[in-house]
């Protein structure tokens, strides 16, 4: 560990994809992870690679990251637990029929390919719906996957090029170095912060805010839906800064499973199942498919998002230690940026061009 030239605090998706590309780019990379690799908020959250553009940088991240999914997940799509299966943003309403019009006109301007779904053609697509609404927009590009599996093959894969893993948990942060918790000091000229939730403890002047999530995934139920289902006030729940909220997101699993999401709490660093809000959650979930009621749920547990204020994640040099990187505050769309973070924060460690503007991710927005 003591000859690498980088150190990756953290092994989920995001320090795993930063390993990969680091190591791919021909540095020495040492990980050093306290638990299971992609244990963390990569093992907790849905998998739902999707492009959401509620402002242009997190288009540009996001749109950027689903390719470069695409090209990782290539024509081997079952070791990724890959799924294109597409996302369909539900409009209760015209309201929202608007809403859902004004985003296609957004991603197909960045070259997403959508369509425009009217009451028939969606439940055509997706009869399990309610009655009475709108339509909806398809997004086809998008896919899911199971996330701690790719956390684990990007880690391999820097593992095979030279790269070294220890088991330990990093107490501090120095200058070109870490602090372990049996005492030892590690230096490298580049430190990777890739800590998930667990950055704002190691650093503690970082603007990251933990929001809660609860997730219930369901027995078998092949072909129950089979598009990843999105209710179009997801975007308000996503946005809240404060309060507790939930939306319908249902995600058909290629287990057959499905996968029912979401909530969103702050003030809490209590991961225990919370079961009014649990039962919210569901009871918000079959108003939009009223037959999830009498499916069975096997499982349901919590994970936390790392959230910034504006919602784009910490992607380049840390100011409080020389030789910092930070590549944290994924929120709640971690594992579809973890890709183009990877490639973003490698180019800067690297002094390289990048291929989607910076300025938007530098955690120096927010030194001011
Ligand atoms: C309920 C929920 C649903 C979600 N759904 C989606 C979704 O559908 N699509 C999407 O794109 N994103 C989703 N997300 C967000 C996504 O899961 C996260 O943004 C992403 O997993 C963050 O990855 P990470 O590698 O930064 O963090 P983590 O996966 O938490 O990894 C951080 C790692 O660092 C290790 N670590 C921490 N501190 C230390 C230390 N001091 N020393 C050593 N190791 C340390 C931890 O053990 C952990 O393994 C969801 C999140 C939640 C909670």
């Amino acid at each position: 560990m003591n000859n690498a030239e980088v150190i990756v605090i953290g092994a989920g998706i995001v320090g795993a994809a930063c390993a990969d590309v680091l190591s791919e780019r021909g540095m020495r990379v040492a990980i050093v992870e306290q638990d299971i690799a992609g244990g963390g908020a990569t093992a907790a959250g849905m998998g739902h690679l999707v492009v959401m553009d509620d402002n242009p940088a997190e288009l540009a991240l996001s749109a950027y990251s689903v390719a470069l999914w695409k090209d990782l997940v290539g024509d081997r799509p079952q070791r990724h637990e890959y799924s294109g299966c597409g996302t369909i943003w539900v409009a209760a309403d015209e309201e929202e029929m608007e809403a859902a019009l004004a985003k296609a006109h957004t991603l197909a301007g960045h070259g997403v390919q959508c369509e425009m779904l009217t009451p028939a053609t969606l439940y055509a697509r997706e009869p399990q719906l309610r009655a009475g609404l709108a339509g909806g927009l398809l997004v086809k590009g998008d896919g899911l996957v199971y996330p701690p599996k790719t956390a684990r093959i990007l880690l391999d894969r820097a593992i095979r090029r030279g790269a070294v893993t220890k088991r330990a948990t990093v107490t501090a942060i120095e200058d070109h170095g870490v602090v372990l918790s049996d005492g030892t000091r590690h230096q490298a000229q580049h430190i990777v912060l890739a800590a998930g939730v667990r950055s704002g403890a190691l650093l503690p002047e970082l603007p990251l805010q933990p929001k809660k999530g609860h997730l219930a995934i369901t027995d078998r139920y092949p072909g129950f839906v089979k598009h990843q289902l999105v209710e179009l006030g997801y975007i308000k729940s996503a946005h809240a800064a404060s309060g507790d909220s939930v939306a319908f997101n249902l995600q058909p699993r290629p287990t057959g499973q499905i996968l029912i999401g979401s909530s969103r709490q702050f003030d809490t660093v209590d991961p225990a199942v919370e079961p009014a809000m649990l039962q919210r959650m569901l009871q918000h979930a079959a108003t939009f498919t009223p037959r999830l009621a009498d499916l069975n749920v096997l499982r349901t547990w919590t994970g936390f998002r790392s959230a910034t204020p504006d919602g784009l994640p910490l992607i380049g040099p840390g100011a409080t230690r020389r030789g910092l990187w930070l590549a944290t505050g994924h929120e709640g769309l971690g594992i579809t940026t973890s890709l183009a973070t990877a490639q973003l924060l490698a180019a800067q460690i690297q002094n390289q061009k990048t291929r989607i503007p910076l300025a938007p991710y530098l955690p120096g927005r927010f030194h001011a």
